[in-house]
C-alpha cells in the first residue's frame, strides 16, 4: 500500500506571530504604513484570486477551507497536525488495516505525529507487541492484552463510585438511593464482560437524577466526579478494552480519525442559546477530537479547558492569512472569523492579523469595521502626528501646528461632523504645500465615508 503524502511546503512562521501587542485596530498604524509602502496595494491586486472585496460577496460555503485541508493545517485548539478526511476515508474503504499488525503500523507510522496521546499510547502498546506476534492483527493483540488493561481500569472505575457514594452521604435520602441503583446497574454491566460501561451515558443519567436538586457545592462536585471517570480518549486502558471487540481495521481508523480535519462552528450552531450560522464567517479548521468534546458549548469554557489555544490559534491564523495572502482564501474571511472568534472567546483570542495584505479599498471598509459606535481608538493627533513624521520636516510652522490642532480637536469633540474644512484651517498659515495636503488629507476621510453612504442608498 503506497499512501503519498503531501510535503509540507507552507512554511509557518512561528517567530512573526511573537509580537506582544495586537495591534490590528489601531488605524492609525494602519494608515501609516500605507502611507510608507504604497506597493501593498499594487501586490494585493495582482495576486487576489477571490471575485469581490466585499463581505458580501464571500461565498457561505466551507468548500474554501476544505480545499486548504490538504496542506494539513494544525487545530485551532489542541495545535495537533490534522490529517486530510480523504486519506482516511481512502484507508477505511480499502480495508487494509485488517492485515497483520506489522503491516498495518507500517501504513500507520507516518501518522503517529499527527495522533492524541492516547492514541499515540496505544499505538506504541501494539508496535511492541507487534514484534513479538507478528502473525496477530490489531484486534488480536488488543484482546490478548485486554484483561491486564482491564484491571486498572475496573479499578479506577470502582474507585470513583465509591467517591461518589460518600460525596452523596448527605443529600436527600431518595436521591442517594437513585444514585445507589444507577452505581449498581453500571458496575453490573462493567462486570459482564467487556466493560460496556460508558460514561457519557453514565453523566448523563446522573445529571438527571441531580436535575431537581438546585445548584450547590455538593452537586458540582458530584457531576465532577463522575466526569472523572475513564474514557477511551483519555485513558489507555479504556480504550483497549473498548476496541478489543472492535475490528482490526477500525482499530487501525480508530488511531487517526480524531486528528482529522473537521469544520468547527466558531459561534456554537445550538438553537437554544446562540444559533451559529451556517456560513464561511463562522467555521474554522479544528481536529474531530476537540471538535466533538467542545460539543455546542460556548469558545470561552473551550478556552479556559484548553488555555493552549492562545499559542494554537494564532499559529492557525498565521497560516490562515498566509493563504489568504496567496489568494487561496478570502480575506474577508480572516477579518470575520478573527472578530468572531473575538466576541466567542468574550475578548480574550483576540488574533493578529497585521500580516493580512489588505487593498486600499478594504483597508476603508476594515476601519469601518473597527470603528465601534462608541469612540474610535485613534485621535486626531495620532493623525496629526502621523501627518508631521511623513509628510513635515520640523520647521517654524510647528507653533500654528499646535494652535491648529487644538481648533480641530474641538470641533471633533463637539461631534459637529459637518463642519468645512475651511473653517478649521488657520488662517495664519503661510506654508501652501503643507496646507493642501491636511485639506486633501481629511476630505478623503470624509469622502470615504460619502461614497460608502451613497452607495447603500
Ligand atoms: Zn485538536
Amino acid at each position: 500500500m503506497n499512501m503519498k503524502i503531501l510535503p509540507l511546503v507552507w512554511n509557518v512562521n512561528l517567530g512573526r506571530q511573537q509580537r506582544p501587542v495586537n495591534n490590528h485596530t489601531d488605524y492609525s498604524q494602519q494608515r501609516l504604513s500605507l502611507l510608507k509602502n504604497p506597493q501593498n496595494d499594487v501586490f494585493e491586486r495582482s495576486s487576489i484570486s477571490f471575485k469581490g472585496e466585499r463581505p458580501e460577496d464571500v461565498p457561505a460555503s466551507r468548500a474554501p477551507l476544505e480545499k486548504l485541508y490538504k496542506y494539513h493545517l494544525t487545530c485551532l485548539c489542541c495545535g495537533r497536525e490534522m490529517i486530510e478526511p480523504e486519506e482516511i476515508q481512502k484507508l477505511a474503504n480499502s480495508g487494509v488495516l485488517s492485515c497483520n499488525a506489522p503491516e498495518a503500523i507500517e501504513i500507520l507510522n507516518k501518522y503517529e505525529g499527527n495522533m492524541h496521546s492516547v492514541e499515540k499510547e496505544v499505538f506504541g502498546i501494539l508496535k511492541e507487541k507487534a514484534k513479538k506476534y507478528p502473525d496477530l492483527n490489531f484486534q488480536q493483540i488488543l484482546t490478548l492484552i485486554k484483561d491486564e488493561h482491564e484491571k486498572p481500569l475496573i479499578a479506577t472505575q470502582f474507585g470513583i463510585f465509591k467517591m461518589i457514594e460518600k460525596a452523596s452521604e448527605n443529600i436527600n435520602p431518595e436521591l442517594k438511593k437513585e444514585i445507589k441503583e444507577l452505581i449498581e446497574e453500571e458496575k453490573q454491566l462493567i462486570l459482564e464482560g467487556n466493560n460496556q460501561f460508558r460514561r457519557k451515558r453514565f453523566v448523563n443519567k446522573f445529571e438527571q437524577i441531580l436535575s431537581g436538586r438546585k445548584n450547590s457545592a455538593t452537586k458540582e462536585h458530584l457531576i465532577r466526579l463522575a466526569n472523572k471517570l475513564p474514557t477511551a480518549y483519555e485513558d489507555k486502558n479504556a480504550f483497549i478494552v473498548k476496541y478489543s471487540t472492535k475490528p482490526a481495521d477500525a482499530i487501525g481508523i480508530r488511531l487517526l480519525s480524531y486528528s482529522m480535519c473537521t469544520i468547527e462552528h466558531v459561534r456554537p450552531k445550538n438553537p437554544k442559546t446562540t444559533n451559529g450560522e451556517n456560513h464561511l464567517f463562522n467555521y474554522i479548521p479544528e481536529c474531530m477530537r476537540c471538535n466533538s468534546f467542545r460539543q455546542d458549548r460556548p469558545m470561552i469554557q473551550q478556552l479556559e479547558e484548553h488555555p493552549e489555544m492562545f499559542f494554537n490559534s494564532q499559529r492557525l491564523m498565521n497560516r490562515l492569512v498566509d493563504f489568504a495572502n496567496r489568494g487561496k482564501l478570502s480575506k474577508w474571511y480572516i477579518v470575520k472569523i478573527q472578530d468572531r472568534v473575538k466576541q466567542e472567546s468574550e475578548g480574550l483570542l483576540d488574533l493578529n492579523i497585521d500580516n493580512l495584505n489588505m487593498s486600499r479599498k478594504m483597508r476603508r471598509e476594515y476601519a469601518k469595521l473597527q470603528e465601534d459606535p462608541v469612540e474610535p481608538k485613534y485621535t486626531v493627533d495620532d493623525e496629526m502626528a502621523e501627518l508631521r513624521a511623513v509628510y513635515r520636516p520640523k520647521t517654524q510652522q510647528e507653533n500654528t501646528e499646535t494652535e491648529y490642532r487644538g481648533d480641530f480637536n474641538k470641533k471633533k469633540s463637539s461631534k459637529n461632523k459637518n463642519n468645512n474644512t475651511e473653517d478649521i484651517t488657520p488662517k495664519k498659515k503661510t506654508n501652501k504645500e503643507l496646507k493642501r495636503e491636511q485639506i486633501k488629507r481629511l476630505h478623503q476621510a470624509k469622502y470615504g465615508k460619502k461614497r460608502e453612504e451613497t452607495k447603500r442608498r
